[in-house]
């Protein structure tokens, strides 16, 4: 199993006070699966795909990604794990505004201690794959959000990474660039890769082979055994 949760439970503190946020969510994903979970606002989706990220721990429960035990990893271990392995996409992009699409796209390169003729060669590349090959030079002001959505997804995959995780990746966009992005995650995943797309909107989970909600932080038919999710 790719992606096996277990009993997972988050609480923030907020002003001296526990709040709880996911309750024992259970979640299991297959490598190669196109899945979306579906959730209101304030349901814990986001704080799911946190966790699910590997960019924050939860307080109980188990999480094993790729059978290893994400909870013992250091800090450090985690940013390599996240740099491997998961691409994210968030809703409003996070692209560095002073930055052109092509720098956007070669940052994980650097990270990843690619040189810079090679990181400029594969990150044109990868633009071009999103139908970006003639806006390399382009700043994030002077692109479109959904054109600033495909640089995102472009620098998400550029490390070629197994796992792309998405949060509200169409909030921001009109219905075309959304299904232009749509029309990506389902290329992305006939390549192989998993996909696990965060949204609140019935239409945007649609595109997903398997959809989960979330509701005040309970996740139901998380597990493949209990084929409670919707299968299609
Ligand atoms: P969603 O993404 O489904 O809208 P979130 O995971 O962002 O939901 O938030 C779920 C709940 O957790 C909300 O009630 C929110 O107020 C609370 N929450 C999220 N992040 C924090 C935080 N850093 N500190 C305190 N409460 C938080
Ligand atoms: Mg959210």
């Amino acid at each position: 199993m790719m992606i096996f949760m277990k009993g997972i439970c988050k609480s923030y503190g907020v002003e001296g006070m526990e709040v709880p946020v996911l309750f024992d969510v259970d979640l299991e994903i297959r490598e190669g699966e196109y899945i979306a979970i579906m959730g209101p606002s304030g349901s814990g989706k986001s704080t799911l795909m946190n966790i699910l990220g590997c960019l924050d721990r939860s307080d109980s429960g188990t999480y094993l990604l790729d059978e290893e035990d994400v909870s013992v990893l250091s800090e450090n271990q985690l940013s390599e794990l996240r740099l491997k392995k998961i691409g994210f996409v968030f809703q409003t992009f996070q692209l560095l505004p002073r930055e052109t699409a092509l720098e956007n796209v070669c940052l994980p390169l650097v990270y990843a201690g690619v040189d810079r003729a090679k990181r400029k060669e594969l990150a044109a590349e990868a633009l071009k794959n999103v139908g970006l090959g003639d806006r390399l030079d382009f700043l994030p002001s002077q692109l479109s959000g959904g054109q600033k959505q495909r640089v995102a997804i472009a620098r998400a995959m550029i490390n070629g990474p197994k796992i792309l995780l998405a949060d509200e990746p169409t909030g921001a966009l009109d219905q075309t660039s959304g299904r232009q992005i749509m029309d990506l995650f389902r290329q992305l995943n006939r390549e192989g890769t998993t996909v696990i797309m965060i949204t609140h909107d019935r239409d945007v989970a649609d595109h997903a082979d398997r959809i989960l909600n979330i509701v005040d932080g309970r996740l139901r038919g998380g597990l493949l055994s209990e084929k409670a999710g919707e299968a299609k």
